[in-house]
C-alpha cells in the first residue's frame, strides 16, 4: 500500500500522511454509492435540501478549521481561504432554495394530451479535482450533482488529501446516507479502472489540458459523458479611456489572488498602446509592493505557490519567455528562503509565439501585451487555444458590450474580473474544455433529460 504526505507548501514541512486505497477498496465504495444512489434518487427535492442546509452550517461552524488546513495543505492565504469556505455554505443553500425551479418539468405543447421533458438522475458521478481551491472546486460540483438524485465519488488532487477526507466526513455529519458523498484517495493512473466501472455513469473533472485529454479519451473509450474545466490564459483588455489607477488595481488582485493559481485568473494583459506605458509603470509599482508571506499571516498579499514543482515550471516558462526576447520587468527570481514561493512578476512586450503568450501561466506572473488599436487587442485576445474567461475595461460600456460579444470564450465580463456565481453557466471554449457548471445549465448536465408523451 502506498501512502502519499501532504506538504505545507510554505514551509516545506510533513503535514500528515495518508494511505492510498486499493483497488479492491475503491470498487467496493463505488457499489456502495451505486447502493446509496438506488434510494438516493427516490428521495424528495424537501428532504435532499434539508441535508444541504445542514452541510452549509457545518461550513459555518468549521470555517476557520477548513480554512486553516486548506492553507497548510496548499499555501492559499487565509483570508481568502475563509471566504472559499464561506462561498461553499452558499452554493449548499442556493440549491437547495432554488433546486424544485432548477429543475422544474418543462411542458411542451404537441399533439399529445400531455408532452412535457422531465429530468431524472443518472447514477454514480465521477469528480477528479484540483488542489487550488480544494473545498470550492469540489463543492460546485457535488452539490448540484446530489441535489438531481445522482451520487459523487471523488479523486481529489493528491496534495489535498486533507481537505477530501474533511469534505466527506462533513456529508456524513451532515446525515447524507453514506456513499452519497465518498473520497476515493487513489492515484491518478488508477483513474482508468474507477471509469471503466460500470457502476460510474460519467466524469467531471476540473484541472489541466493534459488531465482533460487523458480523461476524456478514458470515458469516450467506455461511452460515459465528460465535463471538463480546464486551464485558461484569459486575456483583459484595457482600453485607452479607463482610470488607470483604478484599473491597475483591479488587475494587481486579479492576477495575485489564489497566489495567482485561479483558472480564471488575469494572465495576459492586453494594453493599447496609448496607455501602455503609464499602465506598465502603475502596474510594475503595485505588482512590486505587495506583501508576499506566510499565509497564515493575514496581512500579506500573497503566500507560496501550492508545491515546489509547480513553482519551478513557472520558473522555467517565465526563463523562456525572457529568452524569447520578452521584457521582465519585475520579479523572475526564485527567493532564497523555504517555501515554493515566487515572487509577483511581469513580462512585458510579450507576443504571440512566446511561452507566456501561448500557455498557461499558473502563478503569479502577468504577460504585459502592447495592442496597436482595438480590432487589435481583440485579434490578440482570441490569438488563443484556451477560452475560459476574458474581460474588458472601458468607460464606454457599449463599446465594451461589443467587444465582450466579440471574445472567444465561456465568460466575458466588462469592468470585472470574471467570477462563477451560481446563478450564471460557468465553463469554457476550445482547450479550456466543454460543458457547464452551475446555473440552469450545469444542473442540466448530469441527469436524463427524458421526454414524456402520453396520447
Ligand atoms: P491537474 O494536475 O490536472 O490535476 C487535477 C486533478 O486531475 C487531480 O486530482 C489530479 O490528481 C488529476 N490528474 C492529473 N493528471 C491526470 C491524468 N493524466 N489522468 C487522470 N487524472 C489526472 O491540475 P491541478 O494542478 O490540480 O489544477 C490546476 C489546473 O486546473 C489549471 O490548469 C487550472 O486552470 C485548472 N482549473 C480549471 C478550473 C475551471 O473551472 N475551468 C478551475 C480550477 C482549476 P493528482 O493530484 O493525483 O495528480
Amino acid at each position: 500500500m502506498k501512502t502519499i504526505h501532504s506538504i505545507n507548501p510554505a514551509t516545506e514541512e510533513k503535514i500528515d500522511s495518508y494511505d492510498r486505497i486499493s483497488e479492491e477498496i475503491a470498487k467496493e465504495k463505488i457499489e456502495v454509492a451505486q447502493k446509496a444512489y438506488l434510494k438516493w434518487k427516490s428521495t424528495s427535492f424537501e428532504v435532499r435540501s434539508k441535508l444541504m442546509r445542514k452541510l452549509a452550517d457545518i461550513f459555518d461552524d468549521k470555517k476557520e478549521e477548513y480554512a486553516q488546513l486548506a492553507t497548510k495543505e496548499m499555501g492559499k492565504i487565509i483570508k481568502q481561504s475563509r471566504s472559499e469556505i464561506e462561498k461553499c455554505g452558499k452554493i449548499c443553500r442556493y440549491y437547495a432554495d432554488n433546486i424544485q425551479d432548477l429543475l422544474a418539468d418543462e411542458t411542451i405543447q404537441t399533439e399529445a394530451k400531455k408532452s412535457y421533458v422531465t429530468f431524472q438522475p443518472l447514477g454514480v458521478t465521477l469528480a477528479v479535482m484540483p488542489w487550488n481551491f480544494p473545498f470550492y472546486q469540489v463543492i460546485r460540483f457535488a452539490i448540484p450533482a446530489i441535489m438531481t438524485g445522482n451520487t459523487v465519488v471523488l479523486k481529489h488532487a493528491s496534495n489535498v488529501q486533507g481537505c477530501a477526507f474533511a469534505l466527506e466526513n462533513a456529508f456524513e455529519k451532515a446525515g447524507c446516507p453514506k456513499g452519497v458523498f465518498s473520497n476515493l484517495n487513489l492515484e491518478s493512473k488508477d483513474i482508468k479502472n474507477v471509469i471503466e466501472n460500470k457502476n460510474i455513469i460519467a466524469v467531471s473533472l476540473t484541472g489541466s489540458e493534459p488531465a482533460g485529454r487523458s480523461i476524456a479519451k478514458i470515458a469516450g473509450e467506455n461511452l460515459k459523458k465528460t465535463v471538463l474545466e480546464l486551464g485558461g490564459s484569459d486575456a483583459y483588455l484595457f482600453l485607452e479611456d479607463i482610470d488607470i489607477e483604478n484599473a491597475t488595481d483591479i488587475a494587481t488582485f486579479g492576477r495575485l489572488q489564489n497566489n495567482g493559481q485561479t483558472c480564471i485568473a488575469a494572465k495576459r494583459f492586453i494594453v493599447l498602446a496609448e496607455i501602455y506605458d503609464d499602465f506598465l509603470t502603475l502596474f510594475t509599482k503595485k505588482m512590486g509592493e505587495k506583501k508576499m508571506g506566510d499565509p497564515t499571516n493575514e496581512d500579506v498579499f500573497y503566500g507560496p505557490m501550492a508545491r515546489l514543482d509547480l513553482r519551478d515550471e513557472i520558473h522555467q516558462q517565465v526563463k523562456k519567455t525572457f529568452e524569447q526576447g520578452a521584457k521582465l520587468v519585475l520579479g523572475g527570481k526564485i527567493p532564497e528562503r523555504k517555501g515554493a514561493y515566487y515572487p509577483a512578476t511581469i513580462l512585458a512586450n510579450v507576443k504571440p509565439g512566446m511561452t507566456a503568450f501561448d500557455e498557461e501561466l499558473f502563478g503569479p506572473v502577468a504577460a504585459v501585451i502592447k495592442a496597436k488599436d482595438e480590432k487589435h487587442a481583440i485579434e490578440l485576445a482570441n490569438n488563443s487555444n484556451f477560452g475560459l474567461g476574458t474581460g474588458v475595461f472601458t468607460k464606454d460600456l457599449k463599446k465594451g458590450e461589443k467587444i465582450a460579444l466579440q471574445l472567444e470564450a465561456g465568460n466575458s465580463f466588462v469592468n470585472k474580473l470574471v467570477v462563477s456565481d451560481p446563478r450564471l453557466p460557468f465553463g469554457g471554449i476550445k482547450n479550456s474544455g466543454y460543458g457547464r457548471e452551475l446555473s440552469y445549465y450545469g444542473i442540466r448536465e448530469f441527469v436524463n433529460t427524458k421526454t414524456i408523451w402520453i396520447e
